[in-house]
């Protein structure tokens, strides 16, 4: 995904000085796990960079539209995320590390003073996304014999089987597990 960069202007540099700032951001695709996500619309997002004396903290929002498949029967599934976006950039470059913050939660501020907030979109989006995207909780998914969508109704496969079963009691055994007693 491109870089959307924003600049911290040398006002900013004053403790408790902010500013915002937004855009959109237009994504071909975004990767969740085995998910793939697309987009119709364009993301839509918005920070407020605050500076806190020691770094910049940005925060805000990004929201879309994002469409997925059912995990289960392949169907579109339609999700809109609302992601909260966090970002911290340390200002000076010999900082140690925050004693409350882990290596991953903080950044230092680019050379150039322009903060690239793509991955913090991103981030903000991934922790929107279902772990297992599904069109319906109860989403009965996709017959494993003949691959009918079980959600537009019975597709015949058990039926048979149970008719099979009627009709020649042995059919039924093919079906049953055994202990072993020996
Ligand atoms: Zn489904
Ligand atoms: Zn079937």
């Amino acid at each position: 995904m491109d870089p959307i960069r924003i600049h911290i202007a040398p006002e900013l540099f004053a403790p408790a000085e902010s500013s915002h700032f937004e855009g959109i951001a237009e994504w071909p695709i975004l990767k969740a796990g085995p998910d793939l996500y697309s987009f119709d619309e364009p993301i839509r997002w918005s920070v407020e960079v605050t500076n806190t004396g020691d770094a910049f903290l940005v925060t805000g929002t990004a929201e879309v539209l994002a469409k997925t498949s059912c995990a289960r029967c392949l169907d579109e599934v339609s999700l809109p995320l609302f992601g909260e976006i966090e970002g911290y950039y340390l200002i000076d470059p010999q900082d140690s590390a925050p004693e409350d913050m882990d290596e991953d939660e903080f950044e230092y501020l680019p050379a150039d003073h322009s903060i690239d907030v793509s991955p913090l979109i991103q981030a903000a989006l991934l922790l929107e996304v279902p772990y297992v995207p599904l069109c319906k909780d109860d989403c009965k998914g996709l017959c494993p014999e003949c691959g009918a969508n079980l959600n537009e109704g019975p597709c015949g496969c058990e039926q048979s089987k149970e008719e099979d079963i009627a009709t020649n009691p042995f059919a039924a055994l093919k079906d049953l597990k055994f202990d072993n007693e020996g």
